[in-house]
């Protein structure tokens, strides 16, 4: 008898089949999948965008949850590649909204014709190294398949979404959804008693948005979030012109800073300055809108230390003194963690939802939610009525939106087995046994396009240097990667982001492995590694 894979031959495929061949294959059509089409292409390489939408945008195309805006100012998150479309999109708002930010997505797919290139609805499957050939073979859900000599995942760092294994989930007789995958004809929640499980950046917008809405709300906190005011406006026509005129001058001041932000920490310590100097600033960034409060503070406010609790302690009086229960205060005012230790979530009115008669927070920490039941929720005290549950859960963030695709490189090994530990990388670009294959959805936790732009620009130069000096594979040397993975274990240790059981080191999702997602450098300390490496020929890397 002739064994499958004796009939398929060396490579697992039927030479009979049907296998669209590119010079390279793109998962994702999010802010770096489309600008990664863009790069290859203008590298004359024939290209191919894989998607699991029916649209562009990623991360824009699937949070529609009512409130989703960004939390950068929109002028520093659209991308800086070309003057002509910098020139003609003028961004709505300060924080602009998920409707806006798809629209200039599309918009974007247009302009530059990338829409050619993507095969809509096509949900990866398995990728899989063809040794013999020196290709990727990937594998859509529904049977398709194409073949390149180049993998660049352009996944999203915050796309596989988490929803806890509840049991009897599948029993509940009303709606649910996870806000990652907010429907797109919407949700009907006038009048209904609705409940939200988390209050992370997520929730926080959610909250305040659909408190007004709905009949009854109940929000299932089990961790307080240090979140600060928004303050949103309108962008005027005069600051239109001022910043279509300045955005040179914007991209230089985002380049130089940490997480490639414009605003710039104050140089000095919060505890140099007297307490009324140190009151004063701390009040007037509050003023200011968006992340200044937080990066344009006392240097050492993102410090674990005296500064750090002494901000805190401001912002849990900032809670303190807008919601009316002072036992409701408490609870929504943080204790477990250090400020900064998340992403701050930016809001607009969130802490006045609990002074509203129609909305119900309820600590599930102290008490635990237990089970779905067909008709609502049960914690370890209490049965709650429910007609919609909505799922603010997170993310299984930056390497579960890789695991869940069957990557499989040299040798048959899985990434799966690889990332068991923690992600083992080389500068969170390449992984040694999956040859060819670039990862871009490690760029950022900070300010994500203005990072995300030059790493992808440093991929698509590198694929073309081992093109245009004919190797066939370029993968990390396993010295090189070991070097990495404890540089990102030791420096990780030290810095604020590793402290709190968040997403930030996989601690959200129950059995992950805890380490650090990201590279704890700084964006501007992350280019200037890029570009050495590249400088002496990709130092670090193997090409055969
Ligand atoms: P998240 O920060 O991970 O928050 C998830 C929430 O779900 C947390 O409150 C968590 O509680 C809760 N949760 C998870 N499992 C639970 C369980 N079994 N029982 C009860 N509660 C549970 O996710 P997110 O809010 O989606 O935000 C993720 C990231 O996306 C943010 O950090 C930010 O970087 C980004 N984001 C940005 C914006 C923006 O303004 N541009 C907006 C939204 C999100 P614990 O904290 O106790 O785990």
């Amino acid at each position: 008898m002739v064994s499958p894979a004796q009939q398929n031959g060396a490579n697992g495929v039927n030479p009979a089949e049907e296998i669209e061949q590119f010079d390279a294959i793109v998962i994702g059509a999010g802010v770096t999948g489309l600008y990664t089409s863009y790069c290859l292409r203008n590298h004359g390489m024939r290209v191919r965008v894989f998607e699991d939408g029916d649209g562009v945008g990623g991360t824009w195309y699937w949070n529609r949850y009512p409130g989703a805006r960004f939390d950068s100012e929109s002028y520093t998150y659209g991308y800086s590649f070309s003057e002509e479309l910098l020139q003609e999109w003028d961004w709505k708002e300060l924080y602009s909204g998920q409707p806006e930010n798809e629209r200039y997505l599309n918009y974007v797919a247009d302009k530059f014709d990338l829409r050619q290139y993507i095969r809509f609805n096509s949900r990866v499957k398995g990728c899989y190294f063809e040794e013999d050939r020196n290709t990727w073979r990937v594998e859509i859900e529904d049977g398709h398949k194409a073949r390149a000599p180049f993998l660049v995942t352009a996944v999203g760092l915050l796309s596989a979404f988490y929803v806890p294994d509840f049991e009897g989930l599948d029993t509940f007789q009303g709606q649910w959804c996870h806000t990652g995958r907010w429907p797109k004809e919407g949700m009907d929640l006038a009048g209904k008693r609705v409940g939200v499980i988390g209050t992370g950046a997520t929730a926080v917008q959610l909250i305040t948005e659909i408190a007004k809405e709905v009949g009854h709300l109940t929000v299932f906190q089990r961790t307080a979030n240090y979140c600060a005011p928004l303050r949103n406006r309108p962008i005027t026509d005069e600051e239109h012109r001022e910043i279509r005129a300045n955005y040179p001058e914007i991209f230089r001041r985002c380049a130089e800073t940490a997480g490639s932000f414009v605003h710039m920490f104050d140089p000095r310590s919060a505890l140099e300055v007297s307490a009324e100097q140190r009151e004063e600033q701390y009040e007037r960034l509050w003023h200011e809108p968006g992340f200044a409060k937080w990066l344009s503070n006392f240097y050492d406010v993102m410090l674990p230390g005296e500064a750090n609790e002494d901000y805190a302690e401001f912002v849990r009086n900032k809670i303190r003194e807008r919601v009316h229960d002072p036992e409701v205060a408490e609870m929504l005012a943080p204790k477990d963690h250090m400020f900064g230790s998340k992403r701050l979530p930016c809001e607009s009115g969130y802490y006045e939802v609990y002074n509203r008669d129609n909305v119900l927070l309820v600590d599930v920490k102290k008490a635990p939610i237990q089970r779905i039941t067909p008709t609502g929720l049960a914690t370890a005290d209490a049965e709650y009525d429910l007609d919609v549950i909505i799922f603010a859960t997170g993310y299984d963030a930056v390497t579960g939106s890789l695991t869940r695709i069957d990557i499989r490189g040299v040798g048959g090994g899985k990434l799966t087995d690889k990332f068991a530990n923690g992600p083992r990388t080389y500068m969170g670009i390449q992984s040694s046994g999956f040859p060819n294959m670039f990862t871009v959805n490690a760029a950022s936790v900070g300010n994500f396009v203005r990072a995300a732009e030059p790493l992808v620009e440093w991929v698509t130069e590198c694929i073309r240097y081992v093109r245009e000096n004919e190797y066939v594979r370029i993968s990390p040397t396993a010295e090189a990667e070991d070097e990495w993975v404890n540089h990102v274990n030791e420096e990780g240790s030290k810095i604020l982001r590793s402290q709190a059981n968040s997403w930030f080191v996989g601690a959200n999702i129950p059995g992950k492995a805890r380490a650090l997602l990201t590279s704890p450098d700084t964006a501007p300390v992350m280019r200037a590694k890029r570009a050495d490496v590249a400088a002496k020929g990709y130092e670090g890397f193997l090409l055969e």
